[in-house]
């Protein structure tokens, strides 16, 4: 056991109690106990405390996480949940495959990735990772034997756990349906835009012609400019790297500034120059796809920039109909409480149902903001946009929270009951003893919730 570090936005606590457990190796989890509840732990890319148990134990899963068989002809690839994203691309590229759903950064665990039902820049193609997940066991305190789950065996505790925020059990080993692609290198196409309104008449056609699409946006322009910004889609390209191997970080942030630079005229600065970057109109270039996919990877330990304090993520997700009234609001929001979005991240969902009980994606628009934590006043903004949310009739993101209330949260969430139905008693996180828990405390909230 050892203490390590918190989560990705560093604004939840820092002292995390971990252990490591072969669970493959048959001695179960049963042989651990907490009485403040046990919680898997992936990679540690979660931005708020769904991943953490303070007052609990962290069940590492990455020690000993192997690769057990890849099929080039199916594509199938099973796999212990704690392998990283990049060790399946490695092996999966040369023969012509990709991961079906990948998110913002590849440091990521498959099982990480799993309980939170991921999403990329395809949903509008693919969907979620869930989709794409034929079955995988689950270890559970209460069964002596793991349940093998598809979604035609055991399908109460598949849907359960895919986006069960690591709740339902420890998954084992999961077998993942790659996707077929010409190559890893993407054709790349920007489209400038230069207010929110031309993204809203871009979007749908550019999902209708792309595998992937997603919008920055430069959320500190006002005027006619509010909302300009990047329509960047992409697709593989038909001839281009099949080696699966992302490049070195360029660079790595090795310490936390006592203050963050990202604010005031640096922030202002920053988004003026990247959106002249582009040039007007539409731009076209063949990149690799480490730089596509994951472009924070490329600085190492980015999150320090936010300073001591840390950051908060707010993703939400608004019905279509109301998106660009709701999102413009979202953004005004931000704006009137004068802290600026360092980066600002706007995409369709497409239409494709999540399998997963409590997944995030649903259709609509997601927008994602990031704010160096300052504080009541940055907790009373994101309150705000959770009201402006809800009241749109959407939802906000539980694994990039820190703080939303169990309304909003229920609200986001109408199916978290059915979930606490299939909880491990043995599993607990701060996120759901501080919303869940608070929901109903006497019948939702079991042994594992001091
Ligand atoms: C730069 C950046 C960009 C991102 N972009 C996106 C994006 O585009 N789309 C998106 O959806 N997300 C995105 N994320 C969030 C990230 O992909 C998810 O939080 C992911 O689930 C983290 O995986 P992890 O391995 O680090 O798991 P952790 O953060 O350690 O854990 C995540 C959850 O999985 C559970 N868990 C872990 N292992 C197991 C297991 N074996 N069995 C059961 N439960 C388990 C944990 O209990 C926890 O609830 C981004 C994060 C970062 C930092």
């Amino acid at each position: 056991m050892s203490n390590s570090d918190a989560s990705w936005g560093r604004t939840a606590p820092t002292n995390v109690t971990r252990a490591t457990l072969r669970t493959e190796a048959g001695d179960g989890f049963a042989a651990v106990r907490s009485p403040n509840g046990l919680l898997p732990r992936g990679n540690g890319r979660s931005y708020g405390d769904s991943g953490l148990n303070d007052a609990g134990l962290l069940i590492d899963r990455r020690a000993g996480a192997a690769i057990h068989r890849f099929d080039p002809l199916t594509g199938l690839v099973e796999v212990d949940a704690g392998v990283l994203l990049p060790e399946i691309v490695r092996i999966a590229a040369p023969q012509g495959w990709f991961l079906p759903v990948t998110p913002g950064t590849q440091f990521v665990t498959m099982g990480g990735a799993l309980a939170n039902d991921v999403h990329g820049k395809n949903h509008h193609r693919r969907g979620t990772l869930g989709r794409a997940i034929e079955s995988f066991t689950l270890h559970r305190s209460d069964r002596a034997e793991p349940l093998r789950c598809s979604r035609t065996t055991n399908a109460d505790f598949f849907a359960a756990t895919i986006g069960g925020l690591g709740l339902t059990g420890l998954v084992g080993r999961i077998t993942l349906r790659l996707m077929p692609v010409s190559s890893l290198t993407i054709r790349e196409t920007t489209l400038r835009f230069d207010r929110l309104a031309d993204y809203f008449d871009a979007a749908e056609e550019a999902d209708s012609r792309h595998e992937y699409a997603v919008a920055w946006i430069d959320s500190l322009a006002s005027g006619d400019a509010f909302g300009r910004g990047h329509l960047i889609a992409g697709d593989h390209a038909p001839d281009g790297d099949r080696s699966g191997i992302a490049r070195p970080a360029l660079a790595s942030v090795p310490f936390t500034p006592p203050i963050s630079p990202l604010k005031g005229l640096a922030l202002r600065a920053f988004n003026e120059m990247y959106f002249r970057k582009a040039r007007a109109g539409t731009t076209r270039r063949d990149v690799p796809f480490d730089g596509f996919f994951y472009p924070l990877d490329r600085i190492g330990a980015w999150n320090r920039l936010y300073g001591p304090s840390g950051l908060h993520q707010h993703q939400s997700v608004v019905p279509a109909e109301v998106a660009p009234q709701a999102v413009r609001a979202l953004m005004e929001c931000a704006r009137s409480h004068k802290q600026g979005s360092f980066l600002t991240v706007l995409k369709r969902f497409g239409a494709l149902e999540s399998p997963g009980l409590l997944s995030f994606p649903r259709p609509g628009y997601t927008l994602t903001l990031d704010f160096p934590h300052r504080g009541e006043r940055t907790l009373r903004l994101l309150a705000e946009l959770d009201r402006i949310t809800v009241a749109a009739g959407g939802a906000v993101n539980p694994y990039k929270d820190a703080r939303m209330s169990p309304e909003t949260f229920a609200a986001s969430f109408p199916n978290w009951e059915r979930l606490e139905r299939l909880r491990d008693p043995a599993l607990m996180s701060d996120f759901w003893r501080r919303t869940a828990g608070q929901l109903r405390p006497s019948k939702s909230v079991t042994s594992a919730a001091a």
